[in-house]
């Protein structure tokens, strides 16, 4: 049709066209600004089928609060357009989804981003959680091959947003003195892993330092049989790479090669991650997931796709798909960790 309409434009005389100019500026200047354009872009850009049997044998069965709804055939029930969508308990315009979506890719505080797309703190937590829930099935398994870096990196635990009788630990804030330095069980350890062909993994693993099992739990089955795994000097390797049939390279302690062979890949990426963490300030460790998954999405935004065409491109991601979490689901995410053992280790770990 698009082409069609560009055929008819370009037969108009001049004051057709200054007409048409004139149309088509207002548009521009009303369209984004109202809701109504996601919707209209789901019926453009959707492929739709039954969210039930994902059937195509589906009829338009007339609209409800201006959203079009559809008929099945074969489950004989109708739904509408934005079912499972973002698009459903987003009150956002197509503006301020845009938005919303940039300050997710600028890596945005909460707080920022409910000041520059309008919208409570609550909402921006809410909606982003869904975008993560989205983007995370987006990501095919791909094997990992030939040449990966591995590391690993700790984050502090964060109990943020458990309610105070939950918590395991006194909060920070409450004058709590910082635990000894060293890889203790207050630390989250996130495993990063890259290879030749930036394939990316980034699983957070469990709490303390990391362990053969904890490495495995990260790694196991996703990196090809006889590929070379390039990690720091530490012994948990040693025993993955034998169980799973991979070639070792450990660089020495205090040293920054070995070889050929480097870790600066992976190391670029934990930095992302670190940038990330730090603008964020604060994230709970039950949604560190979430967050992890989005750096790899935008990595491979990055990657793949030029700068000025990123955000569009986030927002076809996050508007065409679908996701079955609830808003009240955003809140019940469990931690990467036992919280039992860890209540355990904090209660004894003076005595
Ligand atoms: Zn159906």
């Amino acid at each position: 049709m698009k082409n069609e309409i560009l055929k008819e434009i370009k037969s108009l005389l001049p004051p057709e066209l200054s007409e048409i100019k004139s149309l088509v500026n207002e548009l521009l200047e009303t369209k984004p600004k109202i809701r109504k354009t996601n919707l209209e872009y789901l019926e453009r850009e959707k492929e739709i089928t039954c969210p039930i049997d994902k059937s195509h044998r589906i009829k338009k069965n007339g609209h409800k609060n201006e959203t079009q709804r559809y008929w099945c055939h074969d489950c004989k029930k109708s739904f509408s357009i934005t079912e499972n969508s973002i698009a459903k308990s987003s009150f956002l315009t197509y503006q301020q989804f845009k938005k919303f979506l940039q300050c997710m890719y600028d890596f945005k505080s909460l707080v920022e981003t409910s000041l520059e797309v309008g919208i409570s703190e609550t909402s921006c937590f809410e909606l982003q959680i869904r975008i993560f829930s989205i983007i995370n099935q987006a990501f095919e398994n791909k094997k990992l091959k030939g040449e990966t870096q591995v590391d690993e990196k700790y984050i502090r635990t964060s109990f943020k947003g458990m309610c105070k009788e939950k918590m395991p630990r006194t909060s920070r804030h409450d004058g709590h003195t910082e635990l000894t330095s060293g890889i203790s069980k207050d630390q989250v350890c996130v495993i990063f892993a890259i290879d030749s062909y930036d394939t990316i993994i980034i699983k957070v693993a469990g709490n303390g330092a990391a362990t053969t099992e904890m490495i495995s739990f990260a790694l196991k089955d996703k990196i090809e049989k006889g590929s070379t795994i390039i990690t720091d000097s530490k012994s948990s390797y040693r025993q993955f790479a034998k169980d799973n049939s991979l070639n070792l390279i450990q660089i020495p302690a205090g040293q920054h090669k070995f070889k050929n062979y480097t870790i600066n890949d992976v190391n670029e990426l934990m930095q992302e991650a670190e940038i990330y963490l730090d603008k964020k300030k604060g994230i709970s460790s039950r949604h560190l997931q979430h967050h992890m998954n989005f750096i790899k999405y935008r990595k491979i935004l990055k990657y793949t796709i030029k700068y000025l065409e990123i955000n569009e491109e986030m927002y076809k991601n996050c508007i065409l798909a679908t996701t079955s979490l609830k808003s009240n689901d955003v809140y019940s995410t469990e931690m990467p960790f036992d919280i039992e053992e860890y209540k355990k280790w904090y209660s004894n770990r003076n005595s």
